[in-house]
Protein backbone atom coordinates (compact mmCIF):
# COMPACT_ATOMS: atom_id res chain seq x y z
CA UNK A 1 0.00 0.00 0.00
CA UNK A 2 0.68 3.25 -0.66
CA UNK A 3 1.78 5.35 2.16
CA UNK A 4 -0.61 8.34 2.68
CA UNK A 5 1.61 11.71 3.03
CA UNK A 6 0.36 13.91 6.15
CA UNK A 7 0.72 17.79 7.48
CA UNK A 8 -0.32 17.89 10.79
CA UNK A 9 -0.96 21.71 11.40
CA UNK A 10 -1.10 22.11 15.28
CA UNK A 11 0.93 19.01 16.22
CA UNK A 12 2.08 19.76 19.34
CA UNK A 13 -1.79 20.33 21.42
CA UNK A 14 -4.34 17.55 22.45
CA UNK A 15 -5.04 16.35 19.09
CA UNK A 16 -2.01 16.82 17.79
CA UNK A 17 0.35 14.74 19.82
CA UNK A 18 -2.24 11.72 19.79
CA UNK A 19 -2.05 12.17 15.93
CA UNK A 20 1.56 11.53 16.14
CA UNK A 21 1.16 9.03 18.83
CA UNK A 22 -0.76 6.64 16.46
CA UNK A 23 1.73 7.17 13.65
CA UNK A 24 3.39 3.60 14.31
CA UNK A 25 -0.49 2.12 13.80
CA UNK A 26 -0.63 4.29 10.39
CA UNK A 27 0.52 3.41 7.05
CA UNK A 28 1.35 7.69 7.08
CA UNK A 29 4.50 9.55 6.36
CA UNK A 30 4.51 13.16 7.90
CA UNK A 31 5.72 15.99 5.63
CA UNK A 32 4.90 18.96 7.85
CA UNK A 33 4.40 20.34 11.17
CA UNK A 34 3.49 23.08 13.02
CA UNK A 35 3.15 24.83 16.42
CA UNK A 36 2.09 28.01 17.78
CA UNK A 37 4.94 28.61 19.96
CA UNK A 38 5.80 25.11 21.71
CA UNK A 39 9.53 24.73 20.38
CA UNK A 40 10.73 22.10 22.22
CA UNK A 41 7.98 19.34 21.21
CA UNK A 42 8.15 20.79 17.65
CA UNK A 43 11.85 20.20 17.81
CA UNK A 44 11.57 16.61 18.87
CA UNK A 45 8.88 15.81 17.15
CA UNK A 46 10.58 16.67 13.69
CA UNK A 47 14.13 15.00 14.68
CA UNK A 48 12.28 11.93 14.98
CA UNK A 49 9.26 12.27 12.20
CA UNK A 50 12.04 14.15 9.84
CA UNK A 51 9.43 16.43 8.04
CA UNK A 52 10.39 18.09 4.64
CA UNK A 53 8.63 21.55 6.89
CA UNK A 54 8.02 22.85 9.68
CA UNK A 55 6.09 25.95 10.78
CA UNK A 56 5.70 28.27 14.50
CA UNK A 57 2.73 30.34 13.83
CA UNK A 58 4.44 32.39 16.87
CA UNK A 59 7.47 34.48 14.87
CA UNK A 60 9.74 34.53 17.99
CA UNK A 61 9.01 31.13 18.42
CA UNK A 62 9.81 29.98 14.47
CA UNK A 63 13.75 32.17 15.06
CA UNK A 64 14.01 29.59 17.99
CA UNK A 65 13.24 27.11 16.03
CA UNK A 66 15.38 27.56 13.18
CA UNK A 67 17.81 27.89 14.78
CA UNK A 68 17.19 24.49 17.14
CA UNK A 69 16.82 23.01 13.84
CA UNK A 70 19.96 24.73 11.82
CA UNK A 71 21.47 21.53 11.48
CA UNK A 72 19.23 19.91 9.89
CA UNK A 73 17.66 20.32 6.34
CA UNK A 74 14.15 20.82 7.10
CA UNK A 75 12.45 24.01 6.16
CA UNK A 76 11.30 26.25 8.86
CA UNK A 77 8.70 28.58 8.01
CA UNK A 78 6.43 31.66 10.45
CA UNK A 79 3.24 33.10 10.94
CA UNK A 80 0.26 32.63 8.83
CA UNK A 81 2.33 32.02 6.00
CA UNK A 82 4.27 29.42 7.44
CA UNK A 83 0.38 27.53 7.99
CA UNK A 84 -0.75 28.07 5.22
CA UNK A 85 2.98 26.87 3.13
CA UNK A 86 2.45 23.77 5.38
CA UNK A 87 -0.97 22.95 4.40
CA UNK A 88 -0.35 23.42 0.87
CA UNK A 89 2.78 21.92 0.22
CA UNK A 90 2.48 19.47 -3.07
CA UNK A 91 3.84 16.15 -0.94
CA UNK A 92 1.20 16.14 1.24
CA UNK A 93 -2.42 14.13 0.23
CA UNK A 94 -4.01 14.41 3.43
CA UNK A 95 -4.20 17.86 6.06
CA UNK A 96 -4.85 17.20 9.59
CA UNK A 97 -6.21 20.12 10.95
CA UNK A 98 -5.67 20.38 14.92
CA UNK A 99 -5.11 23.80 15.61
CA UNK A 100 -8.00 25.37 17.91
CA UNK A 101 -9.41 28.30 16.91
CA UNK A 102 -10.61 30.56 13.56
CA UNK A 103 -7.01 30.50 13.01
CA UNK A 104 -7.49 27.29 11.45
CA UNK A 105 -10.19 28.82 8.40
CA UNK A 106 -7.62 30.14 6.00
CA UNK A 107 -5.00 27.44 6.09
CA UNK A 108 -8.15 24.64 5.77
CA UNK A 109 -10.08 27.23 2.93
CA UNK A 110 -6.37 26.64 1.39
CA UNK A 111 -5.63 23.46 1.75
CA UNK A 112 -8.76 22.25 -0.27
CA UNK A 113 -7.88 25.11 -2.87
CA UNK A 114 -4.61 22.91 -3.13
CA UNK A 115 -6.60 19.29 -3.17
CA UNK A 116 -5.64 18.22 0.13
CA UNK A 117 -8.65 16.24 1.85
CA UNK A 118 -8.42 17.03 5.27
CA UNK A 119 -8.88 15.44 8.86
CA UNK A 120 -10.80 18.03 10.48
CA UNK A 121 -10.20 18.30 14.28
CA UNK A 122 -10.29 22.34 14.09
CA UNK A 123 -14.52 22.37 14.39
CA UNK A 124 -14.45 26.55 14.48
CA UNK A 125 -13.69 26.41 10.58
CA UNK A 126 -17.10 24.65 9.60
CA UNK A 127 -18.65 26.54 12.92
CA UNK A 128 -17.45 29.82 11.32
CA UNK A 129 -17.38 28.99 7.80
CA UNK A 130 -18.75 26.02 6.84
CA UNK A 131 -20.73 27.36 3.82
CA UNK A 132 -17.63 28.24 2.09
CA UNK A 133 -15.65 25.25 3.36
CA UNK A 134 -18.09 22.59 2.33
CA UNK A 135 -18.81 24.23 -0.93
CA UNK A 136 -14.90 24.28 -1.96
CA UNK A 137 -14.69 21.05 -0.98
CA UNK A 138 -17.51 19.98 -3.38
CA UNK A 139 -15.78 22.23 -5.68
CA UNK A 140 -12.14 20.64 -5.39
CA UNK A 141 -13.26 17.03 -5.07
CA UNK A 142 -11.26 17.10 -1.77
CA UNK A 143 -13.08 14.50 1.41
CA UNK A 144 -13.98 16.08 4.67
CA UNK A 145 -12.73 13.09 7.21
CA UNK A 146 -14.32 14.23 10.89
CA UNK A 147 -11.90 13.61 13.75
CA UNK A 148 -14.39 15.10 16.40
CA UNK A 149 -15.18 11.79 17.89
CA UNK A 150 -18.86 12.83 17.39
CA UNK A 151 -18.62 13.45 14.21
CA UNK A 152 -16.77 10.82 13.36
CA UNK A 153 -19.09 8.46 15.07
CA UNK A 154 -21.70 9.91 12.85
CA UNK A 155 -19.33 9.29 10.24
CA UNK A 156 -18.86 5.99 10.65
CA UNK A 157 -22.61 4.86 11.21
CA UNK A 158 -23.15 6.65 8.01
CA UNK A 159 -21.36 4.36 6.04
CA UNK A 160 -24.63 1.97 6.45
CA UNK A 161 -26.74 4.32 5.07
CA UNK A 162 -26.67 3.70 1.16
CA UNK A 163 -28.33 5.95 -0.47
CA UNK A 164 -31.01 7.23 2.34
CA UNK A 165 -30.77 10.26 3.88
CA UNK A 166 -30.48 10.72 7.58
CA UNK A 167 -33.84 11.37 9.29
CA UNK A 168 -32.42 12.64 12.28
CA UNK A 169 -28.54 12.91 14.08
CA UNK A 170 -28.80 12.32 17.85
CA UNK A 171 -25.30 13.88 19.09
CA UNK A 172 -24.93 12.53 22.75
CA UNK A 173 -22.82 15.03 25.22
CA UNK A 174 -20.73 14.33 28.36
CA UNK A 175 -22.57 16.86 30.14
CA UNK A 176 -19.17 18.02 31.37
CA UNK A 177 -18.17 18.87 35.01
CA UNK A 178 -21.10 20.51 35.97
CA UNK A 179 -23.96 17.98 35.06
CA UNK A 180 -26.80 18.48 37.05
CA UNK A 181 -25.97 21.57 38.28
CA UNK A 182 -28.50 24.38 38.73
CA UNK A 183 -28.16 27.73 37.51
CA UNK A 184 -28.04 29.46 40.75
CA UNK A 185 -24.99 26.99 41.57
CA UNK A 186 -23.01 27.84 38.66
CA UNK A 187 -22.55 31.59 38.98
CA UNK A 188 -19.50 30.50 41.45
CA UNK A 189 -17.63 27.93 39.71
CA UNK A 190 -13.69 28.66 39.30
CA UNK A 191 -11.21 28.08 36.24
CA UNK A 192 -10.00 24.83 37.81
CA UNK A 193 -13.53 23.13 38.64
CA UNK A 194 -14.18 24.02 35.34
CA UNK A 195 -10.92 22.61 33.89
CA UNK A 196 -11.62 19.31 35.23
CA UNK A 197 -13.46 16.82 32.92
CA UNK A 198 -15.02 14.00 34.02
CA UNK A 199 -14.19 12.01 30.65
CA UNK A 200 -12.33 13.76 28.17
CA UNK A 201 -8.43 14.63 28.07
CA UNK A 202 -8.23 18.16 26.29
CA UNK A 203 -6.82 21.57 25.58
CA UNK A 204 -7.80 24.17 27.81
CA UNK A 205 -10.54 25.74 25.48
CA UNK A 206 -12.46 23.03 24.87
CA UNK A 207 -12.45 21.94 28.02
CA UNK A 208 -13.86 25.77 29.02
CA UNK A 209 -16.72 24.84 26.06
CA UNK A 210 -17.63 21.46 27.17
CA UNK A 211 -18.08 23.04 30.80
CA UNK A 212 -20.42 25.75 29.29
CA UNK A 213 -21.72 23.27 26.57
CA UNK A 214 -20.74 26.09 23.68
CA UNK A 215 -18.59 22.52 22.63
CA UNK A 216 -22.26 20.79 21.92
CA UNK A 217 -23.02 23.87 20.32
CA UNK A 218 -20.36 23.89 17.95
CA UNK A 219 -20.39 20.14 16.95
CA UNK A 220 -24.50 21.02 16.53
CA UNK A 221 -23.12 23.65 14.13
CA UNK A 222 -20.32 21.55 12.55
CA UNK A 223 -22.80 18.81 12.33
CA UNK A 224 -25.45 20.34 10.20
CA UNK A 225 -22.75 21.66 7.72
CA UNK A 226 -21.29 17.88 7.39
CA UNK A 227 -24.34 15.95 6.94
CA UNK A 228 -26.46 18.30 5.09
CA UNK A 229 -29.16 18.10 7.87
CA UNK A 230 -31.14 21.61 9.61
CA UNK A 231 -30.83 22.39 13.17
CA UNK A 232 -34.40 21.08 13.88
CA UNK A 233 -33.04 17.72 13.11
CA UNK A 234 -30.42 17.50 15.45
CA UNK A 235 -30.88 16.34 19.00
CA UNK A 236 -28.58 16.22 21.83
CA UNK A 237 -28.46 14.06 24.74
CA UNK A 238 -26.51 13.50 27.66
CA UNK A 239 -24.27 10.45 28.15
CA UNK A 240 -22.64 10.90 30.94
CA UNK A 241 -20.43 7.75 30.29
CA UNK A 242 -19.08 9.12 26.31
CA UNK A 243 -18.64 5.11 24.87
CA UNK A 244 -21.68 5.82 22.90
CA UNK A 245 -20.03 8.71 20.54
CA UNK A 246 -23.05 9.58 18.36
CA UNK A 247 -26.58 8.09 16.50
CA UNK A 248 -28.13 8.62 13.55
CA UNK A 249 -31.63 7.55 12.93
CA UNK A 250 -33.53 6.89 9.46
CA UNK A 251 -36.72 7.00 8.27
CA UNK A 252 -38.19 4.26 9.25
CA UNK A 253 -37.03 4.76 13.34
CA UNK A 254 -33.82 2.42 13.28
CA UNK A 255 -30.94 3.84 14.82
CA UNK A 256 -27.63 3.14 14.45
CA UNK A 257 -24.87 4.27 17.17
CA UNK A 258 -21.55 4.04 17.02
CA UNK A 259 -19.39 2.91 20.94
CA UNK A 260 -15.81 3.01 21.77
CA UNK A 261 -13.98 3.48 25.09
CA UNK A 262 -13.59 7.59 25.21
CA UNK A 263 -10.05 7.71 23.37
CA UNK A 264 -9.45 10.19 20.77
CA UNK A 265 -6.68 8.71 19.47
CA UNK A 266 -9.28 5.65 18.06
CA UNK A 267 -11.49 8.61 15.43
CA UNK A 268 -8.21 10.14 14.46
CA UNK A 269 -6.69 6.72 13.48
CA UNK A 270 -10.41 6.35 11.37
CA UNK A 271 -9.71 9.57 9.81
CA UNK A 272 -5.88 8.44 8.56
CA UNK A 273 -6.69 5.41 7.41
CA UNK A 274 -10.20 5.75 5.73
CA UNK A 275 -11.69 3.64 4.06
CA UNK A 276 -9.43 0.93 5.53
CA UNK A 277 -9.38 -0.33 9.58
CA UNK A 278 -6.44 -1.29 11.28
CA UNK A 279 -5.48 -2.58 14.17
CA UNK A 280 -5.57 0.84 17.23
CA UNK A 281 -3.35 0.46 20.12
CA UNK A 282 -6.36 1.83 22.52
CA UNK A 283 -7.95 -0.76 25.19
CA UNK A 284 -11.12 -2.32 23.77
CA UNK A 285 -14.22 -1.56 25.24
CA UNK A 286 -15.92 -4.41 28.05
CA UNK A 287 -19.66 -3.62 27.86
CA UNK A 288 -19.83 -5.76 31.02
CA UNK A 289 -17.10 -3.61 33.02
CA UNK A 290 -19.12 -0.71 32.19
CA UNK A 291 -22.54 -2.34 32.94
CA UNK A 292 -24.48 0.97 32.51
CA UNK A 293 -25.13 3.75 30.02
CA UNK A 294 -27.21 6.23 31.09
CA UNK A 295 -29.21 8.92 28.84
CA UNK A 296 -30.60 12.25 29.64
CA UNK A 297 -32.23 15.43 28.67
CA UNK A 298 -30.11 18.31 28.41
CA UNK A 299 -30.93 21.34 31.00
CA UNK A 300 -31.12 24.63 28.21
CA UNK A 301 -32.17 26.71 31.59
CA UNK A 302 -28.60 26.08 33.09
CA UNK A 303 -26.67 25.78 30.02
CA UNK A 304 -28.20 28.35 27.60
CA UNK A 305 -25.13 27.75 24.96
CA UNK A 306 -26.91 24.98 23.14
CA UNK A 307 -30.00 27.56 22.94
CA UNK A 308 -27.91 30.23 21.61
CA UNK A 309 -26.22 27.68 18.96
CA UNK A 310 -29.50 26.93 17.76
CA UNK A 311 -30.45 30.18 17.38
CA UNK A 312 -27.26 30.83 15.48
CA UNK A 313 -27.29 27.75 13.64
CA UNK A 314 -31.15 28.28 12.18
CA UNK A 315 -29.88 32.11 10.35
CA UNK A 316 -26.87 30.68 8.85
CA UNK A 317 -25.33 33.86 7.23
CA UNK A 318 -23.04 35.30 10.09
CA UNK A 319 -24.42 34.36 13.09
CA UNK A 320 -22.39 31.17 13.14
CA UNK A 321 -19.03 32.87 12.99
CA UNK A 322 -20.35 35.82 15.51
CA UNK A 323 -21.50 33.49 18.06
CA UNK A 324 -18.01 31.52 17.76
CA UNK A 325 -15.54 34.80 18.05
CA UNK A 326 -17.66 36.02 20.61
CA UNK A 327 -17.36 32.67 22.41
CA UNK A 328 -13.80 32.33 21.96
CA UNK A 329 -13.10 36.05 23.35
CA UNK A 330 -15.29 35.40 26.21
CA UNK A 331 -13.54 32.21 27.02
CA UNK A 332 -10.04 33.59 26.95
CA UNK A 333 -11.43 36.28 29.32
CA UNK A 334 -12.67 32.95 32.00
CA UNK A 335 -9.17 31.67 31.97
CA UNK A 336 -8.05 34.88 32.36
CA UNK A 337 -9.81 35.22 35.20
CA UNK A 338 -11.72 38.18 34.17
CA UNK A 339 -15.55 36.99 33.92
CA UNK A 340 -17.13 35.10 35.69
CA UNK A 341 -18.39 31.36 34.39
CA UNK A 342 -21.94 32.29 33.47
CA UNK A 343 -20.66 35.58 31.43
CA UNK A 344 -19.39 33.35 29.19
CA UNK A 345 -22.79 32.89 27.29
CA UNK A 346 -24.61 35.82 28.41
CA UNK A 347 -21.77 37.86 26.58
CA UNK A 348 -22.42 35.64 23.87
CA UNK A 349 -25.47 35.96 23.83
CA UNK A 350 -25.32 40.38 23.96
CA UNK A 351 -22.41 40.42 21.28
CA UNK A 352 -24.98 37.68 19.15
CA UNK A 353 -28.30 39.97 19.43
CA UNK A 354 -26.36 43.14 18.78
CA UNK A 355 -24.40 42.33 15.56
CA UNK A 356 -24.94 43.40 11.95
CA UNK A 357 -26.08 40.52 10.02
CA UNK A 358 -25.26 39.15 6.27
CA UNK A 359 -26.96 36.94 4.52
CA UNK A 360 -24.46 36.29 1.61
CA UNK A 361 -21.16 34.43 3.44
CA UNK A 362 -17.50 35.81 1.88
CA UNK A 363 -14.49 34.90 3.46
CA UNK A 364 -14.32 38.89 4.45
CA UNK A 365 -17.06 38.93 6.08
CA UNK A 366 -16.47 35.94 8.44
CA UNK A 367 -12.91 37.08 9.25
CA UNK A 368 -14.86 40.65 9.94
CA UNK A 369 -17.37 39.39 11.69
CA UNK A 370 -15.16 37.05 14.03
CA UNK A 371 -12.95 40.40 14.73
CA UNK A 372 -15.79 42.27 15.56
CA UNK A 373 -17.49 39.48 17.82
CA UNK A 374 -14.52 39.55 19.67
CA UNK A 375 -13.78 43.20 20.20
CA UNK A 376 -17.55 43.56 21.33
CA UNK A 377 -17.03 40.81 23.87
CA UNK A 378 -13.90 42.42 25.41
CA UNK A 379 -15.22 45.83 25.73
CA UNK A 380 -18.86 44.75 27.48
CA UNK A 381 -18.72 45.61 31.21
MG1 LIG B 1 -16.54 16.24 20.39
Amino acid sequence: MMKKRIAILGSTGSIGTQTVDILDSVACEVVALTTNRNVKLLEAQARRLHPQLVAAFDEEAAKSLRIALADTNIEVCAGREGLIRAATLSTADLVVTAVVGMVGLLPTLEAIAAGKDIALANKETLVCAGELVMRAAKEHGVKILPIDSEHSAIFQCAQARGENRLAKIILTASGGPFFGKERAELSSVTREQALHHPNWNMGAKITIDSATMFNKGLELIEAMWLYELPPEEIEIVIHRESIVHSLIEFADGAVLAQLGVPDMRLPIQYALTYPARVPCKVPRLSLAEIGRLTFFAPDEEAFPALRIARLAAGERGNACAVMNGANEAAVDLFLHDRIRFLEIPERVERVLAEAPRYRELTLERVLESDALAREKVYSLR
